[in-house]
């Protein structure tokens, strides 16, 4: 068994697969995004490892089916409850893993975790079979474990994210393959040392670790999966869309946003301008960032004075330190990614207004930029950078707000400040996304439906959405007198 030490705690280096560890003779490098440091060389699974972990996940099914939403929910509490305990030493490696400021991660990123097989194993507890009668027979609702699942989650906040999707797929009764994403695959392999002391029946829930071009297509087309849950790109959902297609496999897919912001001039400027300065966090690599500014124009110079003054006060540096707000990209390749991004607006007439440039700290860090497109055809309002870089754009009317608003192919996330109650049923209704807040941000209730409009998803997470998604939903009908 190979381990390695980060930040202090042993992580395991390899994939867990029928209750143990596996390794892999080929391995990848994993580097820390704050000064590139080796952190470590990870099993690097292949066609053999997905045939390997999908056996196992098939041979446990049955008997996790069978065991029933209170007996699995036992389980997913003490995963929960082990989370709890090792918030802190997840929330350590994370951060050297993926640069996610260790603050956030300790109080509540982490911790999120454990809420999510919490909330799992007690709303699939709590579910009541729908019964009812018509054309003389008795209607009953099954919902039926559906097999096993493959979930494949991207690099931001992958503790979190993979839990967000496995815990509904256990509670459901699936079996699981996790693959996380290659950039940050070290606290997803820390929750299986917690899975194997929740003492999880073999073959339950298992991790392949891997490169998802490499590793992907043999889990994806695998005949033995019944179901396929992605968060990542909309451009690798295509590929795992074609795979699901090809199989007849449900698919589920979280994908990317080019979320509007938009501030009407009846709103709190001040809570507007702060929530604004917001988006920069964790570098802007957040999928439910309102990276377009859609500002009222009559208000624009007194929300761009109150955004600029918190913008100033963001301090890029070592996302371990309790004063910084912005921490590096992910990785060079994604550093190169933004940037381009930004040099082909500027090359393009779209005026860079503040940052638009690595700051002399080097690194892979990125200072927050805003750009004042030519125009909203810009490739920088169109197309999902994912990192510190907004753009803003003004609008006289609500309408005009709106169809701003909708005008990309993107539709995950809408957020409105107004101090209208009128305006925020209109508008939220009006926004075209799976979540719109009103004078707030990020505030999640686990039971409402998440996920995306057009570019940005297919199928909804949360709550029972989650757990149908899982299940195959039967219909079970008797005929009224005919059994005693
Ligand atoms: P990505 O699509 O590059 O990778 C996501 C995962 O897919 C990784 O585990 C990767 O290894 C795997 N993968 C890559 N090619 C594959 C293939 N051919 N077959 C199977 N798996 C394959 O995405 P990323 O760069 O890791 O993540 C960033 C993206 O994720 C952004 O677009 C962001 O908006 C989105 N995201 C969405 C949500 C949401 O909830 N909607 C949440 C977080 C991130």
């Amino acid at each position: 068994m190979t381990r390695v030490d980060v930040a202090g705690h042993s992580v395991s280096t390899e994939h867990y697969i029928g209750g143990r560890r596996v390794g892999s003779a080929q391995t990848f490098e994993d580097r820390s995004p704050i000064d590139g440091t080796l952190l470590a060389e990870v099993s690097r699974g292949d066609a053999a490892t997905a045939d390997q972990a999908l056996a196992a996940a098939t041979e446990a099914f049955p008997a996790w089916a069978a065991l029933g939403p209170e007996g699995r929910a036992a389980h997913l509490h003490r995963l929960a409850e082990l989370i709890d305990a090792n918030v802190d030493r997840i929330a350590e490696v994370e951060c050297l893993d993926m640069a996610m400021l260790e603050r956030s991660l300790k109080a509540r990123v982490i911790g999120r975790g454990a809420r999510n097989f919490r909330a799992y194993a007690d709303l699939s507890v709590a579910y009541a079979e729908r019964v009812w009668e018509s054309n003389g027979t008795v209607n009953r609702v099954l919902r039926r474990p559906s097999g096993p699942a493959v979930v494949i989650t991207p690099w931001n906040a992958p503790f979190m994210l993979s839990t967000w999707k496995t815990a509904p797929a256990l509670a459901a009764g699936c079996t699981v393959v996790l693959k996380p994403a290659e950039w940050s695959p070290l606290s997803c392999s820390m929750l299986f040392d917690l899975v194997d002391e929740a003492g999880f029946p073999p073959g339950v829930f298992n991790l392949v670790q891997g490169i998802g071009e490499e590793v992907g297509p043999a889990l994806t087309a695998d005949p033995r999966v019944r179901r396929l849950s992605f968060t990542g790109s909309t451009d690798t959902a295509r590929i795992i869309g074609r795979a699901a297609a090809d199989g007849i496999v449900p698919f589920t897919a979280e994908l990317g946003g080019k979320n509007p912001l938009v501030v009407f001039a009846d709103a709190d400027l001040d809570l507007a301008a702060q929530k604004a300065a917001l988006q920069y966090d964790d570098a802007g690599q957040v999928c439910l960032s309102g990276t377009r500014l859609l500002v009222e124009e009559s208000v624009r110079d007194a929300f761009l004075e109150r955004f600029h003054a918190r913008v100033d006060a963001h301090v890029l540096g070592d996302p371990r330190d309790e004063a910084t707000t912005i921490s590096p990209l992910i990785h060079a390749d994604h550093l190169a990614r933004v940037s381009g991004f930004v040099e082909r607006a500027r090359a393009a007439g779209d005026e860079i207004v503040r940052g638009g440039r690595q700051p002399v700290i080097g690194g892979l860090w990125y200072e927050p930029t805003l750009v004042y497109p030519a125009s909203n055809e810009s490739e920088i309002v169109q197309h999902e950078v994912f990192g510190p870089v907004l753009t803003l754009q003004t609008f006289a009317t609500e309408d005009e707000a709106i169809a701003l608003a909708n005008s990309t192919r993107y539709g995950l996330s809408g957020i409105v400040f107004t101090g209208s109650a009128e305006r925020a049923e209109r508008v939220g209704r009006a926004i075209r996304a799976g979540t719109v807040w009103v004078n707030c941000f990020l505030v999640r209730d686990l039971t409402a439906p998440f996920g995306g409009v057009g570019w940005s998803g297919i199928g909804r997470e949360g709550g029972d959405y989650a757990l149908d998604f899982y299940a195959d939903l039967e219909t079970l009908q008797i005929l009224d007198g005919s059994v005693s």
